[in-house]
């Protein structure tokens, strides 16, 4: 059984008061309460901005970037802008990027976004830019079509790291389309997937192993393990997890190893 450090990729932590995602308050203590002398040694503190609403957006930006830089190493900071703020979120971009920002936050459900909207394409690019991977929320029940359109928008702006939160939830076959493109020699492989809350639900049921098999096609190096919390218990998650099927290397892979990849200034 894996053993060794974990990095949760995806935390809500509630900083600002006007962020709390659970039914009981959550912050970063409650969080680092549960996960203490456990081997989560690195967590990603996540943010949503909300829409043309910039005191928000930077008091919610200003709030993970405090709690990553005052938590020793153990937070990093994840801020957001929304697509339709336009110029104003491409300056924030700007400013978190230089404030020490280390992924981006876009949820086309919270933030009520179409993916295929050009302005979405505006701020992935100009992410990219910056060297910034960005972390979509990638499951919309009623957007069946939402899985295509992350497929044209890395294909728009193949220097971009996209990180695809909840693989597509019961949708995860809808993956195997990255095992297809991989066998064309202009796919970067730019694109990650992120497990949380999915990877927990389909844990010892009869989708486990389905899952197991999408992800193996997609490529074990591209999975990141994340809790979702509060949404989910981080080690439960992590228990979960580990019953997916995979092997040890594997198990390293996506709990540590390619965060830790994604974390570094640029080496996919
Ligand atoms: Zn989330």
């Amino acid at each position: 059984m894996y053993d060794g450090p974990i990095i949760d990729a995806h935390t809500h932590p509630m900083l600002t008061g006007d962020d709390q995602v659970a039914g009981d308050p959550h912050p970063p203590a409650a969080y680092l309460a549960i996960v203490a002398g456990s081997p989560i040694s690195r967590a990603a503190a996540l943010t949503i901005a909300p829409k043309a609403d910039l005191a928000r957006t930077t008091a919610r930006n200003d709030a993970v970037l405090a709690l990553a830089a005052g938590s020793a190493g153990f937070y990093y900071p994840v801020c957001s802008v929304h697509p339709a703020d336009g110029q104003d979120a491409l300056a924030e971009l700007d400013r978190v990027a230089k404030a020490g920002c280390r992924w981006l936050k876009l949820h086309p459900n919270t933030q009520d976004f179409d993916v295929a909207d050009p302005a979405v394409e505006a701020v992935v690019r100009h992410a990219a830019g910056l060297g910034i991977p960005v972390l979509f929320d990638a499951y919309a029940p009623w957007d069946a079509d939402q899985p295509g359109k992350f497929v044209k928008l890395a294909i728009a702006v193949p220097a971009a790291r996209l990180i695809l939160a909840h693989a597509h939830g019961p949708s995860f076959p809808q993956l195997l389309v990255y095992e297809i493109i991989a066998r064309y020699p202009w796919w970067p492989r730019r694109v990650w997937i992120d497990i949380s809350a999915t990877g927990s639900l389909l844990a010892g049921g009869p989708f486990a192993e389905q899952f197991c098999w999408v992800l193996r096609k997609v490529g074990t190096d591209r999975v990141l393990f994340g809790s979702d919390y509060p949404l989910d218990d981080p080690l439960a998650a992590a228990q979960n997890v580990a019953k997916l099927g995979f092997t040890d290397d594997e198990l390293a892979a996506i709990m540590h190893d390619n965060a830790a990849r994604l974390l570094a200034p640029d080496a996919p």
